[in-house]
């Protein structure tokens, strides 16, 4: 198939090329893509707003990396900040600067992975910016979510005695992406070499296609359960742990064998000798919600569907604690703890 330079189409005509189908899903957005600023009506709700910048070469890697995953990714990483405050995400805005190297049909790839996400969780594209860069991809993302006040989560509301909670597996991503890098070294020593990556598909989808735990909300406000604090956990447990002790001016016990972990992390952790629990408290990239509870939700929220009770919110003064399946208890630390097993 041939492929077209960006300069034969020019800006305006990327742009057009870009969001010519789009079609506007919120009540909320008054006025998209087209003049100086998009127009968002407010009403009485808060509106929240996250942004992150991804840079080619440090955020990812485009030898592994589908431009329609990294789309994809990009919009759910954003999502999964309004989540973690328990607002509804409704609006983002999308600025790219790319090099030369990239084709028009590379960015239209970008933007199905981008188009795919915004369906999926019913947000509008509502504009951006674009601009050339010396070298690679930088894709700069915002999006603009609404609560209403009472319903807002802060990382400052965990009190002593609250249940200390998380939703699906913990290290699956680190995982994910050490195979990569591993299976990218061998391919450049031998471009011959076809990889196995069957038997970790689940790691490596968790990686490069995560999703935002928009059901795990869904799931807390039908048994009418309301975190006292909440964070997504984009840095390893310990860093967001760390954060919510913090803000909340409290201490934490966590419990080792209470931390859920994926039987196919388990065999990834075998093979590649790198420990499961450091994976789980220093990996990152997991986009789970880490959140507490009152003790009085404990009927409620046991035995509920991907969600894991870990541990408990304790006084400040009791510090920051793992107790590990050796009944040994060490110190939480946001980095370069490393397990002894
Ligand atoms: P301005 O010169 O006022 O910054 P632009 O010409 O950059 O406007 O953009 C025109 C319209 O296209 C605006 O509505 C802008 O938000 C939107 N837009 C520009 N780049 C992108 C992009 N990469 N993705 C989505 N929308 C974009
Ligand atoms: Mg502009």
């Amino acid at each position: 198939m041939s492929k077209t330079k960006l300069s034969e189409i020019g800006e305006f005509g990327l742009i057009d090329l870009l969001t010519k189908d789009l079609v506007i899903k919120n009540k909320s957005t008054i006025y998209g893509v087209g003049d100086d600023a998009a127009v968002i009506e407010n009403n009485e709700k808060q509106t929240l707003i996250t942004t992150d910048i991804l840079t080619e070469g440090v955020h990812f890697d485009l030898m592994y990396t589908p431009l329609k995953h990294l789309g994809y990714k990009a919009i759910v990483v954003n999502l999964s900040d309004l989540y973690a405050m328990n607002a509804i995400p409704r609006q983002v805005t999308v600025s790219i600067a790319v090099s030369g190297k990239f084709t028009v049909e590379a960015i239209e790839e970008l933007y199905q992975g981008i188009y795919l996400a915004c369906d999926k969780y019913g947000v509008d594209l509502i504009g951006g910016d674009t601009t050339s860069s010396f070298s690679g991809l930088v894709i700069s993302i915002t999006a603009i979510g609404e609560a209403k006040k009472e319903n807002i989560i802060y990382r400052t509301g965990a009190k002593n005695t609250d249940l200390i909670c998380v939703s699906g597996d913990l290290g699956s991503a680190y995982f994910g992406l050490q195979i990569l890098e591993r299976e990218k070294r061998v391919f450049e020593e031998n471009s011959n070499s076809q990889p196995d990556l069957a038997k970790y598909s689940y790691l490596i989808e968790r990686q490069l296609k995560p999703e935002a735990r928009k059901d795990i909300l869904e799931t807390l406000r039908i048994n009418k359960i309301k975190p006292t604090a909440m964070i997504d956990i984009s840095d390893g447990l310990s860093s967001e742990l760390l954060h919510i002790c913090e803000k909340s001016k409290v201490g934490c016990k966590v419990f080792e064998d209470k931390i859920p972990i994926d039987h196919t992390s388990a065999i990834a952790s075998e093979e590649l000798n790198i420990s499961r629990i450091t994976a789980a408290l220093n990996g990152g990239e997991d986009y789970e919600l880490l959140f507490t509870v009152s003790l009085r939700d404990f009927d409620k929220i046991k035995g509920l569907k991907d969600i894991s009770i870990i541990g408990h919110i304790t006084d400040e003064s009791t510090g920051k604690n793992i107790v590990l399946r050796s009944e040994e208890i060490l110190e939480l630390k946001a980095q370069g703890w490393k397990s002894p097993d």
